[in-house]
């Protein structure tokens, strides 16, 4: 099976992605998006994002084959009961969450029966809304899908055949493990790095000014996460607290580690760490996760 109608509901950075990389697919799939804010989506309109641009989320989702909740973590329980009476009963319900359990358990609350098949591709950038996307964010980057157990298998394969379709990788996993794994990948750096740009900015010893001068010293590289929209990712820890306190927990003691190691001058514990994370990567780049170039390539997504 494959998915002929798609609803996209959130037209921001990765549901105006979605819907512009569908329409460059050449399988003529047909797309209709909702968002809730009235001016996204007259930009969405604007931008061709999806064919039919709905002012009602019953419309965008009816007839539709896959459904896809492109909206802030904490916004997808009312985005759910806000289409379930106009679903067909055949359709799949997915999403792009950051956090997959607390998802789960909100869609299953909110549209029983439902076949209901959580996805989070791993992909994105700092900016966000209708004008942030791009059909190719997703190409040769992880989408991780989270069966529930029970989930339909050729319904699980239609939604693999769909994310490689719009050029990504597929990988699947049970939700804990999901939020596990991206608690140490994604969310403990983003908390480290909106810490970091909050910490020197509140410094008095060191002027703001400074700070900005002064900052390919390696300032620059957390301010480009520390920019992330505020409201995806308070949404994220609120959404996988246990996941990321488990992982803050290990990052404090390896931190204090390296606390002591400079109070104590061992070197040669931090040469061995720097040698070891350095190699950490050189791996990603092997990988084809990022670009070697100093400003990793980013330059040309502009
Ligand atoms: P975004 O650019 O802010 O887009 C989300 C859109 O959804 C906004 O226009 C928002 O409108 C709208 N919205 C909020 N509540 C809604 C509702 N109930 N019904 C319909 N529309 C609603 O955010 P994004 O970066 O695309 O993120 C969307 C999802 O993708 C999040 O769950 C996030 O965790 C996940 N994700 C993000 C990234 C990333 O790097 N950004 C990567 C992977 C996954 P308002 O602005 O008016 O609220």
């Amino acid at each position: 099976m494959s998915f002929r109608r798609v609803a996209i509901i959130g037209l921001g950075l990765i549901g105006g992605s979605i819907g512009l990389a569908l329409r460059d697919d050449g399988l003529g799939t047909v797309t209709t998006g909702y968002d809730a804010d009235p001016a996204v989506r007259v930009r969405a309109r604007a931008r061709g994002l999806v064919d039919h641009v709905c002012d009602d989320p019953g419309e965008a989702v009816r007839g539709a084959d896959l459904v896809i909740l492109c909206v802030p973590v904490g916004a997808m329980r009312d985005a759910a009961a806000a289409i379930a009476a106009d679903l067909s009963p055949h359709c799949v319900i997915s999403d792009v969450g950051s956090s997959k359990r607390t998802i789960t358990d909100a869609l299953t609350d909110a549209l029983p029966g439902f076949e209901i098949i959580p996805a989070h591709p791993v992909a994105g950038t700092e900016h966000s809304g209708p004008d942030a996307g791009f059909a190719t964010l997703f190409n040769q980057r992880w989408c991780i899908i989270t069966p529930p157990p029970g989930a339909n298998p050729a319904k699980v394969a239609a939604l693999v055949d769909f994310w490689e379709s719009l050029g990504a990788m597929v990988e699947t996993m049970d939700a804990d493990h999901h939020d596990r794994v991206l608690a140490v990948t994604s969310h403990i750096p983003h908390l480290i790095a909106y810490t970091i740009v909050g910490t020197a900015s509140d410094m008095e010893t060191v002027t703001r000014s400074e700070v900005i001068k002064y900052s390919a010293g390696g300032f620059r590289d957390f301010t480009r996460i520390a920019a992330s929209d505020p409201t995806m990712w308070r949404d994220v820890f609120l959404h996988n607290r246990d996941a990321v306190l488990e992982m803050l927990d290990t990052f404090l003691t390896d931190l204090a580690l390296m606390r002591e190691a400079i109070r104590a001058g061992d070197g040669q514990m931090m040469f061995d760490t720097f040698s070891r994370t350095r190699a950490i990567r050189r791996s990603i780049v092997a990988l084809g996760q990022d670009d070697p170039r100093p400003d990793f390539g980013r330059s040309d997504h502009k």
